[in-house]
C-alpha cells in the first residue's frame, strides 16, 4: 500500500490534504514539520510539541553524526528513544549542511557573504563521485560522507522518513555546472537505495530530492527521474531562487513533473505565505527553522502580512506597550495574559522564559495555519482560507 492516502483535492489548484502512514504513526497532510536539529525541538519538550498538534519532528543527520554520534544514539535504541519522541521522525540527509560549508547558503550568496572555510564554520575538503571529505566545526577533526554513509547514519537514528544525501547545487553557478551536479545527485540516489535495499530498515521510508537549480529544464528532467527511481517519496531541494515568485516558480514546474501518489516535501521552506503557496501547488510537507529561530530572538508571529507576519518585541517601542501578543490566541504563552511591555523585558535580557515560550507561540501560529489550510481542503473551501490568511486573519 503506498503510504500516502490523498483524501481530498483543491478543484482550483494541486492541492491536496492526506494521511500519510509510518512505522510511528500517521502524518495528517498538509503538515508542517519543527526542527529537532540536535535532537531536541529546542525549549521545548515532545509532549509540548505533540499538544501543539504536531505530528512529526526533523532531526539532522550531519549534527547528531558530529555529536553525539548515530552509534552512541543506536545504543540507546534510536533517535526515537534517545529524545523521548514517539511519534513519526524524518531525517535530513546531510547534504544541505556538508555543501553549505563548501559554498554559503543562498542567502550568503545573495547578501555576498564568500563561502565558508574558518574552523569554527568546519570546511569542505573535497568533493569527489565518492563523496565529500571535510574538517569537523567540533573538534577540526577529518570526516567523510559518502550516500551510503549518510544512509547508514539515518539507519542507525532509525528516522521514519530518510532523504537521500545529495549535493546540495549553489545559486550562482551556470548552467554547466548546475546540470552536472544535478547528474551527480541522480547518481548518489541510486547508490542511497541499493544501500538501503541492502541494509536500511525495512520500514523506514525514502525520499529521492529532485535538484537542478532555477532552470526549468534541469528541475523537470530532474524531477522525472527521482519520480522513475523507487523512493517512497520525493523532496525538493537546492537553491529554489533569489525571490519568492521566483521560488514559487521552481516548486510549480517541480509539483507538475511528480506523479501524484507519491509525497512531497519541500526542503527548509515555510514562512506564513510560502505555506499558502507552497500547499496550493501541492505540497504535502514543510520543514523550516523560521519558527523556532524567531522565537529565539524575540520575533513573534503575528496576522501582519505586510509586515512578514512578524513582530520584533526586542523594538523599544513596546518597552510600555500593555497590548497583549496577539489578542485572542489560544496558545499556552498567550496564556500568560502578558503584555508587549513584558514581552519585550524578557526580550533585551534574552531570558529562557521568554526564548521558550515565544518559541511555543510561534510554532502554535505555524500550526494553525497549516490546520486551517487542511480544514479548508476537507471542507472545499481552500481558496476562502487561503484568502483569508493571505489578507491577515487570525488563524
Ligand atoms: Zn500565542
Amino acid at each position: 500500500m503506498p503510504p500516502l492516502e490523498i483524501l481530498a483535492r483543491d478543484a482550483g489548484s494541486r492541492a491536496r490534504a492526506g494521511i500519510l502512514r509510518t512505522a510511528h504513526g500517521e502524518i495528517r497532510t498538509p503538515a508542517f514539520v519543527p526542527l529537532a536539529t540536535k535532537a531536541t525541538v529546542r525549549g521545548l519538550v515532545p509532549a509540548e510539541v505533540a499538544a501543539l498538534g504536531f505530528d512529526i519532528v526533523l532531526g539532522n543527520t550531519f549534527h547528531l553524526f558530529l555529536d553525539p554520534g548515530h552509534e552512541l544514539i543506536r545504543s540507546f535504541g534510536g533517535l526515537h528513544e534517545f529524545m523521548g519522541w514517539r511519534g513519526p521522525i524524518v531525517t535530513d540527509s546531510g547534504g544541505f549542511q556538508v555543501f553549505s560549508m563548501g559554498h554559503g547558503t543562498v542567502a550568503d550568496e545573495v547578501k555576498g557573504r564568500s563561502a565558508f572555510g574558518s574552523e569554527r564554520h568546519g570546511r569542505v575538503l573535497a568533493i569527489e563521485e565518492d563523496g565529500v571529505t571535510f574538517r569537523s566545526y567540533i573538534d577540526g577533526s577529518e570526516r567523510f560522507m559518502a550516500p551510503e554513509t549518510s544512509m547508514a547514519i539515518q539507519a542507525a537514528l532509525g528516522s521514519d522518513l530518510a532523504l537521500v544525501f545529495d549535493e546540495c547545487t549553489p545559486f550562482h553557478v551556470d548552467r554547466d555546472y548546475t546540470a552536472r551536479s544535478t547528474e551527480r545527485t541522480h547518481r548518489w540516489l541510486d547508490r542511497c537505495l541499493d544501500w538501503h535495499d541492502a541494509n536500511g530498515p525495512a520500514e523506514q521510508l525514502v525520499y529521492g530530492i529532485v535538484q537542478g537549480g532555477v532552470l526549468e529544464d534541469l528541475r523537470v528532467e530532474s524531477a522525472q527521474t527521482i519520480a522513475a527511481s523507487r523512493c517512497d517519496g520525493i523532496a525538493i531541494g537546492g537553491s529554489l531562487g533569489a525571490e519568492k515568485e521566483q521560488m514559487y516558480e521552481v516548486v510549480g514546474w517541480t509539483t507538475a513533473a511528480l506523479p501524484e501518489e507519491r509525497p512531497r516535501h519541500l526542503l527548509g521552506i515555510g514562512e506564513i505565505d510560502d505555506l499558502v503557496r507552497g500547499v496550493e501547488l501541492g505540497i504535502d510537507s514543510f520543514d523550516c527553522a523560521m519558527p523556532t529561530r524567531l522565537g529565539r530572538h524575540g520575533m513573534a508571529l503575528v496576522p501582519d502580512p505586510e509586515k512578514r507576519w512578524r513582530v520584533d518585541l526586542a523594538k523599544a517601542r513596546w518597552r510600555h506597550s500593555d497590548e497583549p501578543l496577539l489578542e485572542g490566541c489560544p496558545c499556552a504563552a498567550c496564556a500568560q495574559g502578558w503584555t508587549r511591555g513584558y514581552w519585550h523585558y524578557l526580550t533585551r535580557n534574552r531570558e529562557l522564559t521568554g526564548q521558550r515560550m515565544l518559541t511555543l507561540h510561534n510554532l502554535a501560529f505555524v500550526q494553525r495555519v497549516v490546520a486551517r489550510l487542511r480544514d479548508g481542503l476537507l471542507s472545499g473551501d481552500l481558496a476562502g482560507v487561503a484568502a483569508a490568511i493571505r489578507g491577515g486573519a487570525t488563524p
